[in-house]
């Protein structure tokens, strides 16, 4: 095979891809599945790089996603870097760079351990897409695949399996807290402060809302642990102040959520906590994508777990043993596009190489070890689910 997933993590990753700009990175990501003979390879309207893998064996026609996010988080610091951010160097069995952890390793493995099963040793598909903007909105791109693979010509319907590559230490992901974000917003009235008695202060009015949230009792899961609701914005109007009483305050609250938490029971949780004059809803996020597109949504991804039982959880584990690695599961404790396949109602795990600790870090690494290692599990676990592997 021309390519191995080292040389391409690290021409990955000298292609600079933030949320929004993934438009050079697709392009690799496009010539190396068509170099690699994907049966069909395309650009969606979003900008999401999509190659499927067509098994040539006869059988059941089951159907595998494989999502990989394609961008990465900024270089907020590049002074502190020992080495190019953008370089891909490879030193001591490491490759250094934005993304080489979060997500370029995980894409180069994927890409390259789908292609590496061969074609007749399984039926049905398997579609690798590399997706846009999750470092912005979880989530909202893998959506617009499903939709994709529900209208696909060849088979229509909702994949059979999902696995959403994010750095798992090569674990198998097999529950995670959800996220959302909730917006709480107080009105007043301005005035001079010489005359505060003509106004009313918006911020007083939030006040109270932030104590109730503080306040608000804390559910338990056995596997998740417990549900964190943390004030992580406030501000007035107009801002600055000055000398106006601020007649506008917002807030912003973050929200690390537990299975069975929807949207409205979310919404409806905190309008029963906080006074009522205090507007609850949830947080809107939006980017706009290198297609010209605009992702809008609401900040909001549930929390998932899969049983151990599930074919998908049992092929993972055992395409880690075969590959020689400890048949480890993992409570994953961040959030990620997982949500949305998990929500659709898509049996899903999380897997990849390296470590969140990496993830977004200074000197971001991933060993080369790891990607070999993670490659083979791709293709043995693809081979074990759709094939006789
Ligand atoms: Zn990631």
């Amino acid at each position: 095979m021309k390519y191995d997933p080292i040389s391409l993590c690290q021409a990955l990753v000298r292609n600079p891809s933030l949320s929004g700009q993934e438009g050079v990175v697709m392009e690799s990501v496009r010539s190396v599945m068509n170099d690699l003979g994907y049966d069909r390879v395309w650009q969606d309207a979003l900008g999401n790089t999509i190659g499927v893998w067509r098994g040539k064996k006869g059988g059941s026609a089951r159907r595998l996603l494989v999502d990989i996010h394609a961008d990465t988080v900024a270089v907020t610091s590049p002074e502190s870097w020992q080495h190019d951010p953008y370089g891909g160097e490879l030193v001591e069995g490491k490759i250094f760079g934005r993304g080489a952890c979060d997500i370029k390793g995980g894409l180069a493995s994927a890409i390259i351990g789908i292609a590496s099963l061969p074609l007749n040793a399984f039926s049905g598909e398997i579609w690798v897409a590399a997706t846009v903007a999750e470092e912005m909105i979880e989530g909202a791109a893998t959506r617009h695949v499903l939709e994709q693979m529900a209208r696909s010509e060849s088979q229509g319907g909702l994949p059979d399996y999902c696995i959403v590559v994010e750095p798992t230490q090569l674990k198998i992901g097999v529950a995670q807290k959800g996220r959302a974000g909730v917006r709480l917003g107080t009105l007043g009235v301005p005035a001079h402060t010489s005359r505060t008695e003509l106004g009313v202060n918006a911020v007083y009015k939030m006040l109270p809302a932030i104590q109730a949230v503080r306040e608000m009792p804390k559910r338990e899961h056995p596997v998740l642990g417990r549900e964190i609701f943390e004030l992580v914005e406030i501000i007035s109007a107009p801002f600055p102040g000055n000398s106006i009483v601020p007649d506008a305050c917002r807030a912003r609250v973050d929200c690390r959520l537990l299975v069975g938490e929807t949207s409205e029971s979310l919404v409806q949780r905190f309008q029963k906590a906080v006074p009522p004059e205090v507007e609850v809803d949830l947080w809107q996020v939006g980017v706009d994508l290198f297609t010209g597109e605009r992702l809008e949504t609401a900040d909001f991804h549930a929390a998932w777990t899969i049983s151990a039982e599930q074919p998908l959880v049992r092929a993972a584990l055992w395409a880690l043993e075969s590959a020689g690695l400890p048949a480890e599961t993992y409570v994953v404790p961040y959030c990620c596009n997982a949500s949305v396949t998990t929500q659709a109602g898509v049996p899903t795990i999380v897997f990849g190489p390296g470590d969140i600790a990496q993830a977004h870090a200074v000197d971001e690494w991933i060993t080369t070890d790891e990607l070999s290692l993670a490659s083979r599990v791709f293709t043995l676990l693809a081979g074990n689910l759709l094939g006789n592997l």
